[in-house]
């Protein structure tokens, strides 16, 4: 890389190079908006499946054991209660993030506007 062009374009919000066409780089520049939010919710819903199909599996097993007797009856029931819980957790968790991500989204168009 030309470290003359590297110095003399950095980004306007940060030290890094100036690569988009708003003198932003990747990580500021409104021309890569589509693809950093693409990025961010690909990495988020793969993260989320991986724990749902984890959990699904544990469930799964739980279920087994109490059919089979090998788990006790109460302990199992705790335990999917538990389960529950995790649940509800992860519903919560979910629905925190699509509201930060909306919060970043208007403060983009708001920036965009003014
Ligand atoms: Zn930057």
């Amino acid at each position: 890389m030309d470290e003359y062009a590297a110095n003399t374009n950095l980004c306007l919000w940060c030290n890094n190079a100036a690569i988009g066409s708003h003198g932003g780089c990747y990580h500021h520049d409104p021309d890569y908006e589509d693809l950093r939010s693409a990025r961010a919710s690909t990495a988020a819903k793969s993260k989320g499946n991986a724990e749902l199909r984890k959990l699904k599996a544990e469930v799964r097993e739980i279920i087994t054991d109490l059919r089979s007797g090998a788990l006790d009856r109460n302990v199992g029931t705790s335990m999917l209660q538990g389960y529950r819980v995790l649940r509800d957790l992860i519903e919560l968790e979910r629905r925190i993030k699509e509201t930060d991500e909306l919060a970043v989204d208007i403060a983009t168009i708001k920036e965009l506007v003014e």
